[in-house]
């Protein structure tokens, strides 16, 4: 192999990778070295990405989509090109169905409000699952105030998956709308996507995605699942805050009406009529977030040097590893045990409420999330106020696994 194709080959060094996020190497209080389990709530930041953002400040910034100047259309240049990388990851056939947001909130709402409001009527029915994060089912209720729609909700078993059935039975000639998440942000499920999209088709129904656990896990071509839609957020994939993705396929975004009025999403502007940008720029108000998009741009091309397959290999063995090591712990009861899942663990230990057990473990310097997860109807249906969760990154390794344990092992000599 010549050396440019292998400096082109996706690879899966671990301590390469752990090299990469210059996080890993920072001190936590009381001289813990740093054991971070909270990809899932926001992911570290590998150096390519902080590099590219840094570079644009520092060299190539202006306001875009406006300026003749050479600054102006560099970013620009940067700006669309990060969209087109976008595009590619997803599997889309067009730049124009790719949308900046802030984030996969402002996406669902955006379809919510935009769509929701010019496609649904009294009586309607969008179908969510029981696994929800509350920004794929708070849109939905404030639509439902706006327009009088019904919300129905598909069942999750004891092991935190969908059931089959159930869903199909949720189905009625009122459905309008599937909101379905592609993994769980507090369990890990990863949901039979597909086939959600294919029955949904069947009934002609559309299909919005929210993907923001997903797209960090696993490989998704919104083509060949047929999605309707598919939202994601930019720092749960290893890139910046404050810049989400809506995909749509176009033909929905072209009848869709503006979501925001303002600069940037007009082509003419008189006080009697204003006449609309074309996409994706319709739904693109205001000074976006410029930075953003190219800081997520780089961390889409970091991804592409991480060959994804070995990465999910290493996840699933250490997904398999830390079920086993929490196994051999008495009193740790693991909530969502899904045959199809990703490397996300929400526990709790009897007799220790999981506040305190993220506090414990922050003072081993483990970061774990305790709480109800932005989900708390999926608390509800395992009848617990909040879990800890640890979730893997990139980065994650069987060190990070063994400090979880002995950290674990410490609350229950603690609370025991
Ligand atoms: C984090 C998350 C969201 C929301 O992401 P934001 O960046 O807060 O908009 C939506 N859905 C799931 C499944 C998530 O994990």
């Amino acid at each position: 192999m010549s050396s440019a194709a292998s400096i082109n080959t996706p690879s899966f060094d671990i301590e390469a990778i752990r090299k990469d996020f210059p996080i890993l190497a920072e001190t936590m209080p009381g001289g813990k070295k740093l054991t971070f389990l909270d990809s899932a709530a926001s992911a570290q930041k590998p150096q390519a990405v902080i590099d590219a953002m840094a570079n644009v400040y520092g060299h190539e910034y202006a306001n875009i989509h406006r300026g003749v100047y050479y600054l102006s259309q560099i970013a620009t240049d940067h700006f669309e090109a990060a969209r087109r990388k976008v595009q590619g990851f997803l599997g889309a056939a067009h730049d124009r169905e790719i949308i900046f947001t802030r984030n996969a909130t402002e996406a669902i709402n955006l379809v919510a409000a935009s769509w929701g409001r010019a496609n649904l009527k009294e009586g309607d029915q969008v179908i969510l699952s029981e696994m929800e994060h509350h920004a794929n089912i708070v849109p939905w209720q404030l639509l439902r105030e706006q327009t009088g729609i019904e919300l129905v909700v598909a069942p999750i078993d004891d092991d935190g998956a969908l059931i089959w059935e159930e869903f199909e039975n949720c189905f009625t000639d009122r459905t309008k709308l599937v909101a379905m998440t592609h993994v769980s942000n507090a369990l890990g499920t990863v949901t039979p996507i597909a086939d959600i999209i294919r029955t949904a088709h069947d009934h002609g129904t559309l299909v919005l995605v929210d993907g923001s656990q997903a797209v960090p896990h696993i490989d998704v071509d919104v083509v060949a699942l047929d999605a309707d839609f598919y939202v994601f957020t930019g720092h749960k994939l290893y890139g910046p805050s404050g810049i989400g993705v809506l995909y749509g396929k176009e033909a929905l975004l072209e009848a869709m009406p503006p979501y925001q009025g303002g600069g940037e999403m007009i082509a003419t502007v008189t006080f009697e009529k204003t006449t609309y940008a074309e996409l994706p720029h319709k739904f693109e108000a205001g000074t976006p977030n410029i930075v953003g998009a190219i800081g997520l741009g780089a961390a889409i091309d970091y991804l592409a040097t991480i060959d994804r397959a070995a990465a999910d290999a290493h996840e699933q063995a250490l997904l398999a590893y830390t079920n086993e090591q929490l196994a051999g712990l008495n009193s740790v009861r693991i909530y969502g045990t899904a045959p199809q899942k990703v490397g996300l663990v929400s526990f709790a230990i009897d007799g220790a409420h999981p506040h305190d057990v993220g506090t414990i473990l922050d003072h081993e310097g483990i970061a774990v999330r305790a709480g109800h997860h932005c989900a708390q109807p999926v608390m509800d249906r395992f009848g617990v106020p909040a879990t800890t969760r640890a979730s893997f990154g990139l980065h994650s390794d069987y060190d990070d696994v063994d400090t979880l344990v002995s950290g674990i092992k410490l609350v229950q000599e603690i609370f025991g």
